[in-house]
């Protein structure tokens, strides 16, 4: 993230603390890692005995205004970031007042962002952390500053911690406000934080976060069994408070935890992990628990990272995103010579490949669904339209009648203008409408067939050609077949290989499908040819069109022209040849 400071000199950074310090009650802060220097705001000096507002040789001489208990932590907390393997700062820890006595603070800040490892400067802020932000009021129970207080205090001695962390965020409590009005949602979250107390007695400690979010700690080595127990505890009590109102109100709670031995991870570290756990519980329906499981969270982790880096590749120009294209060979006329070669490739399949750095080209099933999941998908699939379709036009001026299909996402075709979008691509590139086919797969549309007709007539109407790919994966409603303006089925490359391997189920039912599909009109392409035996063993069938590795694997545009564009002036060379 930008915060669009890069480049300002540490002095003036400085500066524009400085003012600010006048518009809050916190100390602003710039602690510059490379020059070893700490400004901080001069009112912080009323309170702490800084020499200066400025200290330089600031590692060593912050120490010491810093609780001599709270050194190490601070220090590997500086280490991190300066090693650039933190990025954010938020320590809750002590500093010596003028009296010596000790004062809690909560320290928070950001490295800013800097190409040059070098330079890293962090910009933050202290606020101390006073008795009445240590407890809630509505639940009694103690506060986020209270957990990172008593969080720090075990780990600052052992530099490590054992123990659990259950947390507890109450379903729908939003619609429950909605629904019965705020004070409504204040009598609930006031019962479960009565249930949390309940049912960590003596084990854990009870803590109230934001808004409707609960946090049972237990720091003396209890295992995961025991926060099990506890959740299942807190629903039981829970049931019991709803009992007790009445069942006016029902409500449940999700949880997520994690457990640890002797673990040196920060509180945020173990806080995230525990926010992943509870993220999982929502997602898989409320009202259960999720222990925390590390190759998911690793998956996550990645999945983040890729998200972050498919994000940089859009704004660069949609770099590291490349089509490949896969050829479509005519079957009722296939010319197979020595060398395999095969002379009638009347189309091909482009199918989008990416390059993530530190990853290498990764194929769709990696990344798509992440493209899906964040919407992504909708300025990716533009480019994919626009590019796609300029190459087809590109390669008909070769080949008059040559066709490019593309894959549309039924997310982005849900979350889109797809119509809008199909026609600016066709614009852009003028190609012909009647060479490029859209491929659409009907499980988005499960019950919502008439949303795929629809879909499908629009296109029809703009003269672009539809494709219905996939078919035989999964699901297939044979009734709407007939109503959809489809030029082509698909025969999925997974049913086809289970026909061609032996299947003697799966090869009678490709048989009827391609029956069936060409007395609705259409014409059947049969995907995942990979040896001449397949053909021979499908040919009977009567398809229209073979793809797969036997004709070619998807390759990029030059080794496409190449390898399987040709020019109609070579074709028909051929043709009067034979
Ligand atoms: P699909 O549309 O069914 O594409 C065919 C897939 O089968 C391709 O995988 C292709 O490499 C693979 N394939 C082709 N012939 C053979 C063969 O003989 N044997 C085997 N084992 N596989 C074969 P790919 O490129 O990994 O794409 C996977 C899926 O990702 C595609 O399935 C499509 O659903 C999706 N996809 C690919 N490109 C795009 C795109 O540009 N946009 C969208 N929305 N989806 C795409
Ligand atoms: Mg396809
Ligand atoms: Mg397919």
């Amino acid at each position: 993230m930008s915060y669009g400071l890069e480049g300002l000199e540490t002095r003036q950074l400085e500066g524009i603390v400085n003012i600010l310090n006048h518009c809050t009650d916190s100390f602003l802060f710039v602690f510059d890692f490379s020059k070893d220097t700490y400004f901080i705001s001069p009112f912080a000096r009323n309170l702490f005995a800084f020499p200066e507002e400025k200290l330089e040789n600031a590692t060593h001489e912050l120490m010491n205004i810093v609780f001599p208990e709270d050194q190490a932590s601070l220090r590997t907390e500086l280490d991190l970031l300066k090693s650039g393997k933190k990025t954010e700062h938020n320590l809750d820890y002590r500093w010596v007042n003028k009296n010596g006595k000790p004062v809690w603070i909560r320290c928070r800040g950001r490295i800013l962002p800097n190409d040059d490892p070098e330079n890293r400067i962090l910009v933050g802020e202290v606020a101390i952390v006073t008795s009445e932000d240590r407890t809630d009021l509505l639940t009694g129970l103690a506060t986020e500053s209270q957990l990172r207080i008593d969080f720090g205090s075990i780990w600052t001695k052992k530099q490590s911690v054992s123990g659990f962390i259950l947390k507890v965020d109450i379903d729908n409590l939003g619609a429950i406000n909605e629904q019965y009005g705020v004070m409504t949602g204040d009598v609930i979250v006031s019962k479960v934080g009565d249930c949390c107390r309940k049912v960590c007695s003596g084990t854990a400690k009870a803590y109230k976060l934001s808004s409707d979010e609960f946090i049972c700690m237990n720091l003396t080595g209890k295992s995961a069994l025991v926060a099990q127990k506890m959740y299942e505890n807190l629903r039981r009590e829970i049931a019991e408070a709803e009992h007790g109102l009445g069942y006016d109100i029902i409500f449940t709670v999700s949880g997520g935890m994690v457990a640890f031995m002797n673990d040196a991870s920060q509180l945020d570290g173990l806080l995230r992990k525990v926010n992943f756990s509870l993220g999982t519980a929502k997602r898989n329906g409320r009202n259960n628990l999720v222990t925390f499981n590390a190759v998911d969270y690793t998956k996550h982790l990645k999945n983040l990272d890729f998200q972050e880096k498919i994000r940089d590749s859009i704004r660069n120009d949609f770099s590291g995103f490349e089509l490949y294209y896969q050829p479509v060979v005519d079957a009722k006329n296939l010319y197979l010579d020595s060398d395999k070669t095969v002379l009638n490739v009347i189309g091909c399949e482009a199918l989008i490949r990416w390059t993530c750095p530190g990853y290498g080209v990764l194929n769709p099933d990696e990344f798509i669904p992440i493209l899906e999941r964040t919407g992504m998908i909708v300025s990716v699939g533009r480019w994919i339209l626009r590019t796609a379709f300029m190459q087809c036009a590109e390669w008909n001026r070769l080949q008059k009648n040559f066709r490019v299909s593309v894959n549309l996402s039924y997310i982005q075709a849900k979350k889109s203008d797809i119509i809008r979008d199909v026609e600016t691509a066709m614009l852009i590139s003028d190609v012909n409408p009647r060479n490029v086919t859209l491929e659409l797969t009907e499980s988005g549309y499960i019950g919502n067939g008439d949303e795929l007709q629809a879909l499908t007539e629009s296109f029809a109407n703009l003269g672009v050609n539809v494709d219905i790919d996939d078919f035989g994966t999964g699901y297939s409603n044979l009734r709407y077949l007939q109503y959809l303006k489809a030029n082509t089925l698909k025969l999925d490359y997974t049913f086809v290989q289970k026909a061609t391997g032996g299947n003697e189920g799966d090869r009678k039912i490709i048989k009827h499908i391609t029956q069936m599909a060409h007395e609705l009109g259409m014409q059947v392409c049969m995907e995942g040819i990979e040896e001449k035996s397949d053909i021979e063993k499908l040919i009977a069938y009567g398809p229209d069109k073979f793809q797969g590795f036997y004709f070619g694997r998807p390759c990029n545009n030059v080794d496409f022209r190449e390898h399987h564009l040709r020019p109609d002036a070579t074709r028909d060379i051929y043709k009067k040849a034979k």
